[in-house]
């Protein structure tokens, strides 16, 4: 398989440390808040590369992490929260432990998972009564459960004279990797200027680009809720050790894939490949793979500060979870997304239309058609071109293959898009079919006709009485789809 490698600039053959294998790590999400529609985005392009992955024949090994300690602020250690951690504030916030906030969130993070149809870590459809105390079965790590694997790797790093320490914290001395800021190119003089305001909040902090990889509960962090004892006394780790700790120990010390958004590659991803090769002399990660922003109409990464939309906020408005998958899945992941309504809209639209064509094939499944499974193939090896696949899928549809073959295929092919293609043609459909009710098609047939002659006053009018009769209707570029309100 072919994708983007960070590392290498360029689109790169995927040569797996072991032959038809591949060990994935996933940056996961951080628990003290409901997730975002721009992490969502970004964890609908991991299960698709899963998807992608296990299509293409491979054997997956994958973790993602849940971060539920210490997340100081993005950027830097001492940042504009200096003193509040994250998770502490939420738990002040909402007056509870900060345990019982990373809980709480994680169940909401299965919550939307579950509706994204997105698969868990281990390949595995994410059970219904999956939560918070069982996560660890399905392939996601959490940081406070690997407390003792960072306090390892942290000594490793130390013997081997990476670190150093003042009264406050433990730091990576990143002057001791020549090729620190190999992602960005920046020479670490020029960081020093960006990162200036932070110098002297910790005055024995050598570089303004070293990073904590454990804090002391002393000073700022006197408050600090959780913590633990370690050989530099008892506080808490530092963001990025979670990753190197948690990829190591499951994945071994050499795996493949590891992916992030965009935002992780200058502090986040320069910070753990450090740390790796601090640990273990040598870089852990094969491929770096990145994913680009969701942005909203001003071009801004759509985040938690700015209001975001959550994934209930998006269903009370009406839509479906899966018209936010499909909105995220026929973009490649390179490719930056603005996110509008209308957007949205024609991604409901477009798998409206899907699901339409594929009832229409009825339920016989018949066998694959060879020739599209392998094109099919080609698009998800080619970088993942979902694009060139939704576009394939329209073709293959439109073909004169039989109804029966089509089924099968596209059933086939909704392994990796994950639409459950499956329920919506053996579930009794919400999707009104002509023939039920003889006003309803009355009233469906006036409505083409006035479109037809461009009275779109009547259309409307039309359109309220048929929402009177309990059922919606909405235009797409193959008519107009009824369903039941
Ligand atoms: P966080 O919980 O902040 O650590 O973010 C979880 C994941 O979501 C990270 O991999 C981020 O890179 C990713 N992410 C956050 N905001 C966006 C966005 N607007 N677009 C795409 N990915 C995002
Ligand atoms: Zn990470």
């Amino acid at each position: 398989m072919k994708l983007y490698s960070t590392l290498d600039k360029k689109i790169v053959e995927i040569q797996p440390n072991k032959e038809g294998e591949i060990s994935m790590y996933n940056c996961g999400p951080t628990v003290y808040y409901r997730m975002h529609l721009g992490n969502i985005r970004a964890y609908v392009n991991w299960d698709i590369l899963h998807r992608a992955l296990l299509y293409l024949g491979y054997q997956v090994k994958r973790v993602m992490n849940i971060t539920d300690v210490g997340h100081m602020t993005s950027t830097d250690d001492f940042g504009d929260d200096f003193g509040t951690d994250k998770m502490d504030k939420q738990a002040e916030k909402e007056g509870i432990q900060p345990i019982d906030i990373a809980n709480k969130y994680i169940d909401t993070v299965l919550d939307d998972f579950r509706a994204l149809d997105i698969i868990a870590p281990n390949g595995k459809e994410i059970p219904n009564d999956l939560t918070h105390e069982k996560v660890s079965e399905f392939g996601w790590t959490r940081a406070t459960e690997y407390i003792n694997q960072m306090i390892e790797v942290v000594k490793r790093m130390e013997e081997r004279g990476f670190t150093y320490e003042t009264k406050q914290a433990i730091y990576f001395d990143v002057t001791k990797i020549p090729d620190y800021n190999i992602f960005t190119g920046q020479k670490l003089d020029e960081k020093k200027v960006g990162a200036r305001e932070d110098v002297g909040i910790d005055p024995e902090k050598r570089n303004p680009a070293d990073f904590v990889l454990w804090m002391k509960k002393v000073g700022k962090y006197d408050n600090h809720l959780m913590n633990w004892p370690s050989p530099w006394g008892e506080g808490f780790p530092g963001w990025h050790i979670e990753c190197s700790a948690m990829g190591t120990s499951i994945l071994g010390e050499r795996f493949d894939i590891h992916t992030g958004g965009v935002d992780h590659i200058p502090v986040h991803h320069s910070n753990e490949r450090a740390q790796n090769i601090g640990a273990f002399g040598h870089p852990v990660v094969k491929y770096w793979i990145h994913n680009e922003w969701l942005v909203n109409k001003e071009d801004e990464k759509i985040s938690k500060s700015k209001g975001a939309d959550s994934l209930p906020e998006i269903v009370k408005l009406g839509y479906d979870p899966l018209d936010i998958r499909y909105l995220f899945l026929s973009v490649n992941y390179r490719t930056k997304i603005s996110f509008s309504m209308e957007a949205l809209d024609g991604a409901k639209n477009s798998r409206k239309a899907l699901l339409n064509k594929v009832r229409e094939l009825g339920q016989e499944k018949g066998k694959l058609l060879e020739k599209y499974v392998e094109a099919f193939k080609d698009d998800l090896d080619n970088n993942l071109n979902m694009s060139g696949a939704l576009a394939l899928i329209n073709e293959m549809l439109k073909s004169e293959n039989s109804s029966e073959d089509k089924l099968a295929t596209i059933l086939d092919f909704d392994r990796v898009l994950g639409l459950n293609l499956n329920q919506a043609i053996s579930e009794d459909s919400q999707e009104y079919k002509e023939g039920q009710n003889e006003e309803l098609d009355s009233l469906l047939r006036q409505r083409i006709e006035a479109k037809s002659s461009k009275d779109y006053l009547k259309a409307d009018a039309l359109r309220k009485e048929i929402e009177e009769l309990g059922f919606k209707v909405i235009d797409t570029s193959q008519g107009q789809i009824v369903s039941k309100n």
